[in-house]
């Protein structure tokens, strides 16, 4: 196997973008899956984001593609998100560098009419969602009939997010004749179908096991029975722990991750933290992961959808404020620290409803995420009544779902439920009934 990037046959403009971006070794993707590229052959990769499997693809194709030529796109690689879609367009622009090749990156939620000019211009990579994709060729600015080598990446998650009646079409008006890569970070049945739909004779190429995080990352879990304590211990981490350089804080919901920048705001500033979710605008997002990435800011508030593929190097750490309730998230989120060759922490909060989840994930993931104690300088709150129904009423409904026999404890209490029966019940442990009820908790935890 090939263990330096002069064993690829690069040409030399390629060696020397490799050489600027700083990669001395090929990474194992990149190992197994360049010579097939480079052979021709349809690829099948499993491989999560911080496996180097970009570069895997991209510095092949390049090295095929060679020099500007013609008008239309010769290489088109789609992906699930805007923020991958640009992160892969800017690893490609910096691959290129030494080149003449025209490299575009096409998405929605902004206007079209930049896109649109670029394109006219002539390309010979185009970068795309699928929806702009199918847009901008339904108008004719995209010609088809030029393409010699598609790329899916994030296959699976293009099919959460419901893109394949595009990819579909896409496949139907693209030439037969081509070479096909599909990249997936989980390997499932229906990503083994569309291979089968969509590669010819594949070699698959899979760098890690199914759902496994990377061992560059140490994980770790916290047992916190409310919000408010978990804003306790998230305080702690970022106040007290030296190491903590960067940090992305996951969110499940979207007012979720606005409570915890509210609260990080309160307690530094703009010029320290950062949110990214769905409800900003474009720019705002864009705006937020360069301030990131450029270490102007050394937090990241963000929630799933936001911050898949992201490619920020040098995370020190992940605080998963809620635990996801997509399994396969849990991988993704941890997969943004210990990126290629670095290490990192993975660190989970879970509340009592969100053990759950934790038990799903240890399953998918073949491995227990050590439980530590709560720091004693972190002030364990006690659970506001409101918090504790919603926890208990998840509670139920998961014992339920596991067991539709179950007759639900909570709503059972429910029928007695005098405040002071409540009061009672709720002093110990865990879950205690008394305290302020945390921002709009109750209202966030419905979205669960
Ligand atoms: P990816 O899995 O494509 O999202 O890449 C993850 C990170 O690894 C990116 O920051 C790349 O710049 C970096 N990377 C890719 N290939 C290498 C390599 N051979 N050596 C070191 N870093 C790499």
């Amino acid at each position: 196997m090939p263990n330096s990037f002069a064993d690829f046959n690069f040409n030399k403009q390629i060696l020397s973008a490799v050489h600027d971006a700083g990669y001395t070794l090929p990474t194992p993707v990149q190992q197994k899956a360049i010579p097939l590229i480079m052979n021709g052959q349809d690829i099948l990769g499993i491989a999560q984001t911080g496996t180097g499997k970009t570069a895997a693809y991209i510095l092949p194709i390049l090295m095929k593609l060679k020099y500007a030529q013609g008008n239309d796109v010769r290489g088109l690689i789609i992906a699930p998100t805007r923020e991958l879609a640009i992160q892969i367009h800017e690893n490609a622009k910096q691959y290129a560098h030494y080149t003449d090749l025209r490299i575009e990156v096409i998405y929605g939620g902004i206007g079209p009419k930049r896109q649109i000019e670029a394109i006219i211009k002539g390309i010979d990579i185009l970068i795309a969602t699928p929806g702009r994709l199918m847009d901008l060729y339904l108008e004719g600015y995209v010609v088809t009939k030029k393409i010699q080598i598609l790329v899916l990446d994030e296959a699976d998650k293009m099919m959460d997010m419901g893109f394949m009646p595009q990819i579909n079409k896409v496949l139907e008006i693209i030439p037969k004749k081509r070479q096909n890569m599909l990249f997936s970070a989980t390997m499932s049945e229906r990503i083994e179908k569309l291979a089968e739909n969509f590669l010819l004779w594949p070699t698959k190429v899979e760098v890690s096991p199914q759902a496994t995080p990377a061992d560059t990352v140490s994980q770790a879990l916290y047992l916190l029975p409310n919000f408010k304590t978990k804003i306790n211990l998230l305080r702690h981490f970022v106040e007290n722990d030296a190491e903590v350089l960067k940090l992305i804080v996951f969110c499940r919901s979207r007012s979720n991750a606005e409570n915890v920048y509210k609260f990080l705001l309160r307690r530094f500033n703009d010029k320290h933290v950062k949110v990214l979710h769905a409800n900003k605008g474009q720019n705002t997002r864009i705006n937020s992961i360069n301030a990131f990435k450029n270490d102007e800011v050394r937090i990241l508030v963000a929630t799933d959808v936001a911050a898949r593929g992201i490619d920020v190097s040098q995370v020190s750490h992940v605080i998963n404020f809620d635990v996801p309730i997509i399994y396969e998230d849990y991988v993704h989120r941890i997969g943004r620290t210990g990126r290629a060759l670095n290490t990192g922490k993975a660190i989970t909060f879970c509340n009592p409803a969100e053990n759950y989840f934790i038990h799903k994930i240890e399953k998918l993931i073949k491995q227990t995420i050590p439980v530590l104690p709560i720091p004693k300088t972190v002030f364990i709150e006690e659970t506001p009544y409101e918090e504790k129904q919603t926890i208990n009423r998840e509670i139920d409904n998961q014992k339920k779902k596991d067991n539709p026999d179950f007759k639900g404890a909570f709503h059972e209490k429910k029928l007695s439920n005098k405040k002071s029966d409540v009061k009672k019940n709720n002093k110990p442990k865990a879950f205690s009934g008394k305290g302020k009820t945390v921002g709009n908790f109750k209202k966030n935890a419905k979205k669960y």
